[in-house]
């Protein structure tokens, strides 16, 4: 059996072809102990109490469109930590960390894909990657897909997962709310249908601009929809916030999202849209 150090430097004993990710899972709302398996197969909702585990691009992408039909467009280049930016860590490390921990080149993966037969451009965002942040990275990759929609005349969806703007690149990251805002338009002029899809959580400047324009907008059972956090409006304004603030279900009462599904119908609800919009149904 071979051994290596952790990180307190003691030796520890591991299995010979240890998967990379433990067999079973531990749901942190009921204790359960889940085969990873079956997690999979239930699309990561805890069997025992229904909650939701988060899901990672990829396994979204897989969630939603057909077996082998996503091919990732092209990565965009971009000039990489603009500012120089360092806090408790460099922001060039804590790229190349995401980069490692994720498999993904930045927090949102964009591609052409089918959806129950029909073609698509989707982007899926990514909160294991520095939270699902937008800085120019994600602006970029948002917007050219939204151009390859506009010229393929394929709807575009997008799955937000994020918690905003990037603050490591500072004002440039908010200027990708315009950016992504000027493209989102370049849809609408071709008459290219655009669906969001809210998760867990969709807040600040994604909400602000991308999340929350589109002309269909689902949202995943649980998700969390704002733009500040409770806390930080509750200081601000000096206001107690109702009951079920910012969840799923307020949102739909608003009128800031037309539906609220759980994860297991995402995809046919997907499909009904996608169906009434390119005039397939
Ligand atoms: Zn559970």
């Amino acid at each position: 059996m071979p051994i290596r150090r952790d990180k307190r430097d003691r030796y520890v004993e591991i299995e010979v072809g240890a998967p990379a990710e433990p067999l079973w899972v531990r749901c942190e709302s009921c204790g359960e102990l889940i085969f990873r398996r079956k997690l999979q197969e239930n699309q990561y909702v805890c069997p025992r109490c229904g909650a939701y585990f988060f899901l990672s691009a990829p396994e979204r992408v897989a969630s939603l469109v057909d077996e082998g039909s996503f091919e990732e467009l092209p990565p965009p280049r971009i000039e990489e930590d603009p500012l120089g930016f360092s806090d408790q860590v460099p922001y060039k490390e804590r790229l190349s960390r995401a980069r490692v921990e994720t498999n993904l080149n930045e927090a949102v993966l964009a591609g052409r894909a089918k959806v129950q037969g029909i073609p698509v451009i989707l982007a899926v965002m990514d909160f294991r990657f520095i939270g699902g942040s937008m800085g120019v990275g994600v602006g970029e990759i948002l917007a050219l897909a939204m151009e390859r929609a506009a010229e393929e005349r394929k709807p575009f969806v997008l799955v937000v997962a994020s918690g905003g703007a990037r603050v490591q690149e500072g004002v440039l990251s908010l200027l990708q709310m315009v950016k992504v805002v000027a493209a989102r338009e370049t849809l609408a002029q071709a008459g290219v249908p655009y669906i969001a899809i809210l998760t867990y959580p969709s807040t600040g400047g994604v909400l602000a601009s991308i999340g929350g324009i589109a002309d269909v907008t689902i949202a995943e059972e649980g998700a969390l929809i704002g733009f500040a956090g409770p806390r930080v409006i509750e200081q601000t304004t000096g206001e107690r916030l109702p009951p079920g603030f910012q969840t799923a279900k307020f949102a739909l009462e608003h009128g800031i999202v037309d539906a609220v599904v759980p994860r297991a119908k995402l995809k046919e609800e997907l499909v009904r849209a996608l169906s009434v919009l390119a005039g397939e149904g």
